[in-house]
């Protein structure tokens, strides 16, 4: 494996040790002290209305930096915490932060939080959702948890009763990076998912791929069809909320509006949002 720079830990004597393994491992070692040491962070990214353009809430997303490896992003180390089961500890940690950190902003902004399959296998799943609902004093009404179709696809009837018992609490599921899964739909009826959020692959390509445009529109007739409401991601130009603007799509999340931003900074975000969003509006964005 190749000599990584400034690695204070002890080399991969292994030869069998891939570069990619032998980093997981680095992570995975990390990982342990991380949540004790205050090195995650929850960030916030805003979400609009599609309506008038008005703030409605947040999607929370895991920030690490680490004192050894720097700076680690999600899509690398969130596998790494499932395959270890640390998942479990990290994801209570991040619901009741997000929580605790939204019951400070006004009442009419909601928090979308991502939970891993794996916390889903739980057998506390139910039980630990409704105490950090009950310990942080946060309305269920304004929490969203987000599943990907890829948890979905392998679902059980276990899965499912979980849902609905944290459905029936007042929490709304979201299913997230709609699209990039699987193609059957079958399920979509069965579970109750109270939102589609169309993985922003699609809208970044809105530009470039002729077909994006036709799978946007019939997934917005989908998700009106099931009664869903649909968000879509990736929304980083004016085009992209123009063309969303003509399909039945509630609501838009991406770096047009804001990217992921550290709590402090949302909350000056929102308070512009409360002053400013109006006039706004009315300039059309
Ligand atoms: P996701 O839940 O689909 O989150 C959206 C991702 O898209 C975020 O990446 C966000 O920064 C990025 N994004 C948002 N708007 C735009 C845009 O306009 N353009 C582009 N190019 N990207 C945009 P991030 O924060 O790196 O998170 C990656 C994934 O990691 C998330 O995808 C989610 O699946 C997972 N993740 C993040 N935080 C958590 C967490 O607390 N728990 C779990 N289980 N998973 C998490
Ligand atoms: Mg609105
Ligand atoms: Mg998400
Ligand atoms: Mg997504």
């Amino acid at each position: 494996a190749a000599r990584l720079a400034g690695d204070a830990e002890p080399r991969p004597h292994d030869p069998l040790l891939s570069r990619t393994q032998f980093r997981s491992r680095q992570i995975e070692r990390a990982m342990g002290q991380a949540l004790d040491q205050e090195e995650f962070e929850v960030w916030y990214q805003p979400q609009h209305g599609l309506d008038d353009l008005g703030l409605i809430g947040s999607e929370a997303l895991l920030r690490w930096k680490s004192e050894t490896l720097g700076q680690v992003y999600p899509d690398e180390f969130i596998e790494i915490a499932e395959s270890t089961g640390f998942i479990k500890e990290l994801g209570e940690w991040v619901l009741e932060r997000s929580m605790q950190d939204t019951l400070k902003l006004p009442s009419d902004l909601s928090v979308a939080v991502n939970v891993s399959g794996l916390q889903m296998t739980s057998d506390t799943i139910v039980s630990d959702v409704n105490r950090l609902i009950r310990d942080t004093g946060f309305p269920a009404s304004r929490l969203c948890l987000e599943l990907t179709e890829t948890v979905l696809f392998d679902g059980t009837d276990d899965l499912v009763e979980k849902m609905r018992d944290i459905q029936f609490r007042g929490v709304s599921w979201a299913l997230d990076d709609f699209g990039t899964g699987y193609s059957s739909m079958g399920y979509l009826s069965k579970l109750p998912i109270d939102k589609l959020k169309v993985d922003k692959s699609f809208t970044l390509c809105l530009s470039t791929d002729p077909a994006a445009a036709p799978i946007l529109v019939a997934i917005s007739d989908l998700a009106r069809g099931l009664g869903m409401t649909l968000l879509c991601e990736g929304v980083e130009t004016e085009d992209h909320l123009n063309f969303l603007k003509t399909l039945h799509c509630a609501e838009a999340q991406g770096y047009l509006f804001g990217k992921p931003m550290p709590y402090s900074e949302f909350a000056t975000y929102v308070e512009q949002e409360k002053s400013d969003g109006a006039n706004r509006a009315r300039a059309g964005f």
